[in-house]
């Protein structure tokens, strides 16, 4: 398997959870991370920190963002923080 169709495949499969994450845009839309911010309307508020992680309240910037996600109607996002990161992991595979 190519290096393309891995990619194609965890992207699916990122989808699929509704989960977005750096990572995974990075390796989609190269560095296009504010596009995406701004097309989903967070951008703004993540720069004037208004945005606030769902598990630990910290404000969200760009350099600590670690994923978007959907949740009940909402977009609620997750902070970078090693504590975090398995609380959100957990939580999203709850919610599926
Ligand atoms: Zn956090």
């Amino acid at each position: 398997m190519n290096k393309e169709m891995t990619m194609l495949k965890k992207m699916k499969h990122t989808m699929k959870r509704g989960l977005i994450n750096k990572e995974n845009l990075k390796a989609v839309h190269d560095d296009d991370l504010e596009g995406f911010l701004k097309n989903i309307s967070l951008y703004q508020n993540i720069t004037s920190g208004k945005t606030r992680c769902k598990f630990c309240g910290e404000k969200i910037t760009i350099s600590n963002l670690y994923a978007v996600f959907p949740d009940s109607g909402t977009i609620n996002v997750v902070c970078n923080n090693k504590s975090c990161i398995p609380q959100f992991l957990d939580y999203s595979g709850r919610v599926q």
